[in-house]
């Protein structure tokens, strides 16, 4: 097997003292170069570099207060093929792209692959590809001390974003696994590396013995073999149980349904217009899918629509009153219909696909990440949609970009959510102020759900349910999600 061994240089040491021009990012830790840098290479780049076969990495920084010298840093990769040292950039607070210092001596330079890595990475985080450069300083060496002391085979310096430009390191913090995955995979590419299997052990099929061994992360089970051509094939409900998921039968559409969902609470059977309770940070209703649907009340609040119902999805006064049903700017769907002219969409400027809860006519329900309703493909009853949540949470994705104009929906406010399970849905408020990232970590905590969107929230945060339970607030709205009378 081929083998590629790796230091990695997070660039710079911990805290203030090494901010060097960061900007401030709202609602997260490591706004300092020295910080993120760490922690982009040991969260990201290192797992995604063991993904590979053959692939052996280091780290010139074993504690995030850890601050070698640049020699001591350039000597620990002695014997290494590649040193690659993680920076990001900085330069008068309007520079953009990724860019790589590749070493100038010519037997250390590899541009083939430095330019492979920076094209990945731009095109990854959607940023300008600025490619790789050289710097001498005027006796002829390396002018970066890194590469000058570096003895790896190889050395560069990967620039991943400029720190000092919010609207450009926002597209790297924002998607520090891509741009692991982008530069790993350009190198692996390079070097002819394959990613690591993680199901069936290799042995060699034997005749006589009905089982085999599958091994998932750390564990391992003896499953039921079927050798055929000299191969192992393995029942398929087997796998997935064993990884997790939960396998049916459904004989209407005579397919086999694979649900990762946990069956917390699933068993319970559900009276009258939904259970209520409340978590430590949470007020839910539970409901079957079929028990809630989606009106226009064109301005009025939950409770003085008179129906049990909660607030739903986005809506822009200023595209259109709340009293006219073009004010509602997200996807909101009844018996298969759009409720208003725009709610047909996530987004109209038809780039984000966003989350999205939708209800069957069989009584279930799935979370999907669509831009347009057109692209459901089963038959559909109810469907809402808002900022994906639970394990997709990454709002910059879908073009929420946080202390910008349109961060209002993230910030600290009363938050309400829509989240699902295939047999069941939550209609979730908060019961104090949290950000929106806070709230999805209560709801996946609290509630164990994962399949989770945000819907309108701030004073458009509303419950009204049996009598006084819920959260009342006099803004007017232009659509409610109701409560139907389920047993
Ligand atoms: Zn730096």
């Amino acid at each position: 097997m081929k083998e590629l061994s790796i230091m990695l240089d997070p660039g710079h040491g911990a805290g203030v003292a090494h901010n060097r021009g960061f900007v401030n990012i709202p609602d997260r830790s490591y706004n300092n170069e020295g910080d993120n840098n760490f922690i982009f290479v040991r969260d990201y780049l290192t797992p995604e570099f063991l993904e590979y076969e053959g692939i052996r990495v280091g780290n010139t920084r074993q504690a995030i207060t850890d601050n070698p010298s640049i020699e001591a840093r350039g000597k620990m990769a002695k014997g290494y093929d590649l040193l690659i040292s993680s920076h990001t950039n900085a330069a008068s607070g309007t520079g953009q792209g990724v860019e790589i210092w590749d070493s100038t001596n010519p037997k250390e330079s590899i541009k083939v692959l430095c330019d492979a890595i920076c094209a990945n990475i731009a095109k990854e985080i959607g940023t300008v590809n600025r490619g790789t450069k050289y710097k001498k300083s005027s006796n002829g060496s390396n002018y970066y001390g890194v590469l000058r002391n570096g003895l790896a085979k190889h050395n560069f310096i990967i620039e991943y974003a400029f720190h000092d430009n919010y609207n450009d390191i926002i597209k790297f913090v924002g998607n520090m696994k891509g741009a692991a995955e982008a530069t790993a995979k350009a190198i692996a590419d390079y070097y002819g590396l394959k990613k690591k299997g993680n199901t069936v052990d290799p042995v060699p099929p034997v005749q006589n013995n009905n089982t085999v061994k599958i091994r998932y992360k750390d564990s391992v089970k003896e499953v039921s073999r079927i050798l055929k051509d000299d191969t192992n094939y393995v029942n398929v409900r087997e796998v997935l149980e064993f990884t997790g998921h939960r396998v049916d039968w459904n004989g209407v559409d005579q397919e086999i349904v694979i649900d990762g969902d946990t069956l917390i609470n699933s068993d319970k059977e559900i009276t009258g217009y939904g259970k209520y309770f409340k978590t430590e940070h949470l007020e839910v209703v539970e409901t079957y899918p079929n028990g809630i649907y989606t009106q226009f009340v064109g301005g009025k609040t939950c409770r003085q629509t008179g129906a049990y119902s909660g607030s739903g999805v986005y809506f822009d006064p200023s595209t259109a009153p709340v009293t006219s049903s073009r004010s509602i700017v997200a996807i909101a769907v009844n018996g298969g219909k759009p409720i208003g002219e725009n709610s047909h969409t996530a987004d109209y400027t038809n780039r984000y696909k966003r989350g999205a809860i939708v209800t069957r006519p069989d009584n279930t329900a799935e979370f999907i990440r669509i831009n347009n309703i057109s692209e459901i493909k089963r038959e559909y009853d109810v469907v809402l949609g808002g900022i994906s949540m639970g394990t997709e949470y990454n709002p910059v994705k879908e073009g929420f970009i946080p202390a910008n104009k349109n961060d209002d929906v993230l910030r600290s406010t009363f938050h309400t959510a829509l989240a699902c399970k295939k047999d069941r849905v939550y209609h979730i408020t908060s019961l104090g102020n949290c950000t929106l990232a806070k709230f999805n970590e209560y709801i996946m905590k609290e509630l164990g759900l994962e399949h989770i969107i945000g819907l309108d929230g701030g004073g458009s945060s509303q419950l009204y349910f049996e009598g006084d339970k819920g959260k009342i607030s006099d803004r007017i709205l232009p659509m409610v999600i109701g409560f139907k009378k389920v047993g």
